[in-house]
């Protein structure tokens, strides 16, 4: 991999983007950018549900994609959905190399808590490098404390990394060699 290209989809938080151009950059070891915000594709919004596919939002990033060994990922503070789940906190293409974030269920204020712009900004870390370790070829990790664990709730995501197992680690060297 040579580079990440992180897209803002629409008015977002600028901290945030400018963390994970720091910390992705050294957890895995590339280039890091941020491009041009572009807006939020309200054609993806479903009315019912007041969340946006993530699956189309996905489809629009990937176009943007100008080289096969670079990676893009979007960040939107907008709730994201695909169909048979109550929301999701991101999702990315294997094959694509493409992924998305959501930064809206990430604050402790969603859940009624003070707000923690630490843990903030770590969680919107973990599930980029999480998500960008599928656009690597990684699969979900059994172990808890690997970011390939599927995160199902908040909980889970504050339980594990930011970092890979070993075993995680090591296809991840072999697939970006
Ligand atoms: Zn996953
Ligand atoms: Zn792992």
């Amino acid at each position: 991999m040579k580079a990440i290209c992180i897209i803002p989809v629409g008015e977002i938080d600028r901290g945030v983007v400018a963390h994970l151009q720091v910390t992705l950059k050294e957890i895995f070891r590339c280039e890091t950018s941020v491009w041009q915000e572009i807006p939020i594709p309200e054609d993806y919004f479903n009315s019912n549900r007041k969340q946006y596919h993530a699956t189309d939002v996905l489809r629009r990033l990937q176009n943007l994609r100008n080289d096969r060994k670079s990676r893009v990922i979007g960040v939107i503070d907008r709730d994201l959905y695909v169909p048979r789940l109550n929301f999701v906190f991101g999702e990315a293409g294997m094959y694509t190399g493409a992924a998305i974030i959501s930064l809206t269920r990430l604050r402790q204020e969603y859940y009624g808590m003070p707000g923690d712009i630490h843990l903030y900004y770590l969680r919107a870390l973990k599930e980029a490098v999480h998500e960008i370790g599928h656009t690597l070829l990684l699969d979900h990790c059994a172990d808890p404390c690997c970011i390939m664990h599927f995160s199902n709730s908040l909980n889970d995501t504050d339980k594990k990394g930011p970092g890979f197992c070993s075993r995680c680690r090591k296809k991840l060297d072999r697939h970006t060699a």
